[in-house]
């Protein structure tokens, strides 16, 4: 049982109440006052806190936790092919993505994140490191059309992707999806093999779309149409497909998305950094599209904290639009939590009967959290990541008084500073 908080059920009312959550076996059993004939095996008292769903940060690559600040202020391009693929040709192994996404997991859930969504190679070890842990997770082997840290062409790399979803089918935390890496990467043929794959097993389909001015060009040049459209072109839209960044859309994409039931993944900091640009979402929450916030990768973040996210997605959007009534701190509280579950088909994102336990504790103590009038506006302007007092995810406490219970993190961290070295010399 949690007792004692003001919860925000974040359900589409904006339900918000004082009282009790009653939890058991990874569900959340009774929701209200004073819980009367409810057994306890154990309280956590939240008074004067608040109670909120878990986080989901719906795109992000953990292990690249162990490039944070290799690379920073320099164009995508130039990032990607003079920085990070050459690094990652030179040092992804099983190792750096198990101890990387490992460090990833302690600063997520820290920070209040309980789901996520990865793409990278070597999935299997951000599984066990989100299993270990005790993170939710909707996780994908990353496809691409030419060799990979992982494998060493497209086919061997759907096989891998395969014996992934193979593996993680059913599993309570770890969710597998297929996630060809984005259309300027990825032939046709692969696309249309990742998009059987997903539709066979019933699996999202993951891939980064219309990031960047350069990418949608490309797409105008060779298939004369943006990179959704070609996607619609190839019959790939069919099943569920999740689009990260999905930023240069014109009004026939937004039309289409809605249509097909597009789940879009918004990466702000990411977006900013890299200046691709900024995705019009208020337009696409006016097209009823489900949208979900995520940090991207630590390299090009260059962290993972999801208030930090939202705070930046609030402000973004007024400034860009000339409104400051778009975007208000509830819309997107939202985003970070019931759209973003959503998004990724995961449990949770509300706080209700018969869902998921997956509920984050943060305290108002901190001078910056003084006084509290209204709680969204605390979380999305005010509140910091480190205000996360605990942690429950599928029911089990991961963090408690701000501490992780499941793992060593002192351990993880040497691991990590160990490997960045032996990145660095190499
Ligand atoms: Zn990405």
């Amino acid at each position: 049982v949690v007792s004692g908080g003001l919860i925000l059920t974040m359900d589409e009312q904006g339900t918000c109440l004082r009282g009790e959550i009653a939890i058991r076996e990874g569900k959340i059993v009774a929701l209200g006052e004073a819980l009367a004939g409810v057994e306890t095996a154990e309280r956590l008292d939240a008074s004067g806190c608040l109670v909120i769903p878990g986080l989901v940060d719906g795109h992000t690559h953990a292990a690249m936790a162990c490039f944070r600040g290799v690379a920073d202020d320099l164009p995508l391009e130039r990032w990607l092919t003079e920085h990070i693929f050459p690094l990652e040709r030179r040092c992804v192994d099983e190792e750096l993505v198990y101890w990387g996404s490992r460090l990833a997991c302690l600063e997520m859930v820290r920070g209040g994140i309980t789901a996520f969504a990865d793409m990278y190679f070597f999935e299997d070890q951000v599984a066990w490191a989100a299993q270990e842990v005790g993170l939710r997770a909707l996780l994908g082997e990353g496809l691409l059309a030419g060799p990979s840290p992982a494998a060493q062409g497209p086919q061997e790399a759907l096989q891998r992707a395969e014996a992934f979803i193979d593996r993680w089918s059913g599993h309570q935390l770890v969710h597998p999806s297929v996630d060809p890496h984005a259309v300027y990467s990825c032939s046709e043929e692969l696309l249309r093999q990742a998009s059987e794959m997903a539709r066979r097993w019933g699996v999202p389909l993951v891939i980064h779309l219309q990031e960047t001015r350069q990418e949608v060009a490309g797409a105008r040049d060779r298939w004369g149409c943006t990179p959704l459209q070609y996607l619609e072109r190839l019959g790939t839209l069919e099943g569920e497909v999740v689009a990260c960044h999905f930023v240069h859309v014109e009004e026939a994409d937004l039309e289409l998305a809605a249509r097909r039931d597009l789940r879009v993944i918004h990466c702000p900091e990411s977006n900013a950094k890299l200046a691709a640009g900024v995705a019009p979402v208020p337009e696409m929450l006016e097209w009823g599209l489900v949208v979900g916030l995520g940090t991207d990768g630590p390299a090009s973040n260059n962290d993972l904290d999801l208030f930090g996210e939202m705070n930046f997605a609030a402000k973004l959007h007024k400034v860009v639009r000339g409104d400051p009534t778009v975007l208000p701190a509830r819309q997107v509280l939202e985003m970070a939590t019931r759209q973003g579950a959503q998004a990724l088909g995961l449990p949770g994102g509300v706080i209700e009967v018969g869902g998921a336990a997956d509920l984050v504790v943060v305290e108002l103590g901190a001078p910056h959290a003084t006084p509290l009038h209204d709680p969204y506006s605390h979380l999305v302007y005010a509140a910091k990541a480190a205000d996360v007092r605990d942690v429950i995810v599928n029911g089990r406490l991961v963090v408690r008084n701000h501490q992780v219970l499941t793992v060593d993190e002192a351990e993880t961290l040497e691991r990590v500073r160990r490997l960045a070295a032996r990145a660095q010399r190499s």
